[in-house]
């Protein structure tokens, strides 16, 4: 069985703890792996190494750290197949969708390669008669990252070459359900000529998490995954002074409108629900079906969801995997009990689908309820598997009023073809990201990704521009030079506020 080790300091290590949890492959139903779980004492050696290697990497020139960060685009790209299989075989997400992810994480290293531009400063000549004002931006230190396992390799990098590019040092703690990624992406950034003790992965449950909150030597956390979890983090992080970004669970909608293009938005809504098992935060759980639009949408929805091939994620001809884990299968299956129990139609259910070959895989199939109200558990509870809930309502507004009702905030999309209506929606919404046409508006890396209200705690969000903000702090200098002034120089300093001159 193969272990998974701690990467510390540029090599691998078991550490002391002798902790470890099993590591599934979801389609087979089969333990593949073994991972260590770190105490404090392996938290602490990855804090000490990148603590020892920030001011190298900290003063290192920008021209030089950018060179780094472009090897390792190369080596990502070089091995964006074996990372692919690696999330396939733990997460259980189709080999196209998992290279999908890759090549998403991809563009935020890609993001990062143009630091230089992204940290100019500013430079205001003569602000005041022989005084410059000028800024710039500097790293914060250590900062850690705490990832979810529903993108093993797309959300650490939307995380660490940010904070490397801007001469951080980082400890990622990826999920323990799906820990291999992270260290090939470890091994990528020695192979790229990263400073060992720049990049750093501990793997852990809480434990490891709480050391590296409550670490003094952690200056920023960037957290992703469910509520609950994001909430703690940012409590106890920024109890202590650290800055914090945490984001959160979902309840995506997809509102369709009567004048919509009712294939195209089944087409979409399908891909959107079902779509990795719906183990993404973007995915649409809940389609909001207005007036006469309904009836057809859901039997089109329906049509369409029992098409899909269910296999292992390995196989070219699966479109959906497996859900991660045994216990995520059976709580998605009951969650879907209480949909009928509550008074729902199950009008397609994928409780008990068996995969030939593949018996005790962790399988779910496309499930389609309708008539769901929103005190339904199906409704309020994050289900994160595959399962489409459609609410109906009379109007627009009182779609808006539905979606803003709901304590997350995470990405909505309307279908229609009024401008009209999508200039309401887009203004109406109190959600982070909205798609007009486009069910999963996931921003690429140039803009900034991330939700309101209980889809993120903190005021930054990720990557873009705001992730560069996040990992770095402003100065801004006020300087005069005397000597360089042109005839008298004045004398004596004022005891007031200057005036404008
Ligand atoms: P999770 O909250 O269970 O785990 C996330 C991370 O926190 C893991 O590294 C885990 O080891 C750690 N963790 C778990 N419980 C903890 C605890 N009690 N104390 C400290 N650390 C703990 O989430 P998950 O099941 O891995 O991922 C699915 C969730 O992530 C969903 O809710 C999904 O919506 C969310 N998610 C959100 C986004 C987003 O951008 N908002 C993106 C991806 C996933």
């Amino acid at each position: 069985m193969t272990v998974v080790q701690h990467w510390i300091a540029g090599q691998s290590t078991t550490g002391e703890s002798t902790r470890t949890a099993r590591v599934f492959n979801p389609a087979t139903g089969v333990q593949a792996r073994e991972v260590l779980l770190a105490d404090d004492a392996e938290v602490s050696a990855a804090v000490a190494a990148a603590l020892a290697a920030f001011p190298g990497w900290a003063e290192t020139s920008l021209t030089r750290r950018t060179q780094v960060i472009f090897a390792f685009r190369e080596l990502v790209r070089r091995d964006a197949a074996v990372l692919a299989r690696m999330i396939s075989d733990e997460h259980g997400k189709v080999l196209s969708d998992a290279l999908g992810e890759v090549q998403r994480g991809l563009e935020v290293v890609e993001f990062a390669c143009g630091m230089p531009s992204l940290l100019k400063g500013s430079y205001s000549d003569q602000v005041s008669t022989g005084v410059d004002t000028f800024s710039f931006r500097e790293p914060l230190g250590v900062c850690a990252g705490i990832t979810p396992f529903n993108f093993p390799a797309m959300v650490p990098l939307w995380m660490f070459p940010i904070a490397i590019a801007t001469g951080n040092t980082f400890i990622l703690k990826p999920s323990e359900r799906v820990p291999s990624a992270a260290v090939h992406l470890a091994k990528l950034w020695k192979e790229a000529g990263l400073p060992d003790g720049v990049f750093n992965v501990v793997h852990g449950d809480r434990p490891a998490v709480d050391a590296l909150l409550d670490s003094p030597d952690v200056a920023a956390v960037s957290f992703v995954g469910s509520t609950p979890v994001a909430r703690y983090i940012h409590e106890r992080a920024s109890a202590q002074g650290k800055r914090v970004q945490a984001l959160g669970g979902a309840k995506n909608h997809a509102v369709v409108l009567p004048d919509a293009d009712r294939g195209f938005a089944a087409d979409h809504l399908v891909a959107a629900a079902y779509g990795s098992a719906g183990e993404r935060c973007m995915a649409v759980s809940a389609a909001v079906a207005i007036g006469s639009a309904a009836d057809a949408l859901v039997e089109a929805v329906a049509e369409r969801a029992r098409k899909i091939r269910v296999g292992p994620g390995t196989d070219t001809g699966s479109e959906m995997g497996p859900v991660v884990t045994a216990q995520a299968r059976d709580r998605i299956n009951r969650l879907i009990g209480s949909g009928a129990e509550q008074g729902a139609d199950l009008v397609v259910d994928g409780r008990g689908i068996v995969v030939e070959g593949h018996e005790d895989g962790f399988f779910v199939g496309p499930t389609l309820i309708d008539g769901v109200r929103t005190d339904m558990e199906v409704y309020r509870e994050e289900i994160f598997g595959p399962v489409l809930s459609v609410v109906r309502t009379d109007n627009l507004s009182d779609a808006i009023d539905l979606i803003n009702a709901n304590p997350y905030g995470n990405g909505t999309a309307l279908f229609t073809s009024s401008g009209a209506a999508a200039r309401r929606f887009q203004r109406g919404v109190h959600v982070g990201m909205i798609g007009i046409n486009v069910p999963v508006p996931v921003p690429l890396a140039f803009y900034s990704f991330g939700g309101w209200k209980h889809s993120l705690f903190g005021d930054r969000h990720v990557h873009g521009a705001e992730g560069v903000s996040f990992y770095t702090r402003a100065k801004v200098v006020t300087s005069r030079w005397p000597g360089a002034l042109a005839g008298p120089t004045g004398s004596g300093a004022s005891f007031d506020f200057p005036n404008s001159d």
